[in-house]
């Protein structure tokens, strides 16, 4: 939310108030605060920025560069070995092979090729980090996912035939639109296909999606600061 801070002690501490509310907006409906998961987004954000929000406890980060995460992670998972790695960004079927290898969660998993690609790639490898299909729910022609209505055909291509580890669906709501319709229909779509995870809320709605469900919140700038 508002007054993030920039320098280490101020990231720690809003690392704490984010956790806080996060608490507070599970109570408030009634869930435990424990079945929502912070994802700490720290992309274009230095090794030096994320050791501190380490040395706090946080151990699951989001990325949304497969180039940029192969320059920071690896070393920082050979320290921490209990780092969970999200991608949230924009995945190429070129990039999938150096995706798998170095990610425990895929959350964008959006269009048939990449999901064949995926599935190649798991079975060459047997590595298989866990997946969720993104869904555009704004329809907005220049965002990532797959569109509400063919949903439930993709998730069945993904899980059923292609026996992708679907966990659940993410979705990044249109700027500007009120984010709960967005959360809501994300909800429907994964309670009528039986997925039980839902990637959904940023720095400025995160209390709202934890109200609509979210069992993972993606917050970059209300623990890391602005972006350059
Ligand atoms: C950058 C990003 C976030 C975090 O955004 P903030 O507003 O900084 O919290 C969340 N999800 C995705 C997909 C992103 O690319």
């Amino acid at each position: 939310m508002t007054g993030e801070n920039n320098n280490e002690t101020d990231r720690t501490g809003n690392l704490q108030r984010v956790r806080a509310e996060l608490t507070a907006a599970a109570q408030e409906v009634g869930r435990d605060p424990a079945s929502v998961n912070l994802v700490a987004v720290s992309k274009t954000k230095p090794a030096s920025a994320i050791l501190p929000i380490l040395a706090a406890g946080q151990r699951v980060f989001g990325e949304n560069r497969v180039q940029e995460a192969a320059e920071k992670w690896p070393q920082l998972k050979r320290d921490y070995s209990d780092i969970r790695l999200h991608l949230i960004g924009p995945l190429q079927s070129n990039k999938v092979r150096q995706a798998v290898d170095l990610f425990d969660v895929i959350e964008t998993v959006d269009r048939p090729k990449l999901a064949r690609a995926l599935a190649r790639i798991m079975e060459e490898t047997g590595i298989r980090p866990d997946c969720m299909i993104q869904v555009n729910t704004g329809e907005e022609d220049q965002k990532a996912g797959v569109k509400p209505l063919e949903a439930d055909d993709f998730i069945a291509l993904c899980r059923d035939q292609l026996k992708l580890p679907v966990r659940g669906l993410m979705c990044i709501p249109p700027v500007g639109d009120e984010p709960s319709l967005h959360f809501a229909l994300l909800a429907q779509i994964a309670a009528r296909n039986g997925l039980e995870q839902l990637s959904m809320g940023m720095s400025a709605d995160y209390p709202v999606a934890v109200r609509f469900g979210a069992t993972h919140v993606r917050v970059g700038t209300a623990i890391f600061g602005a972006r350059e």
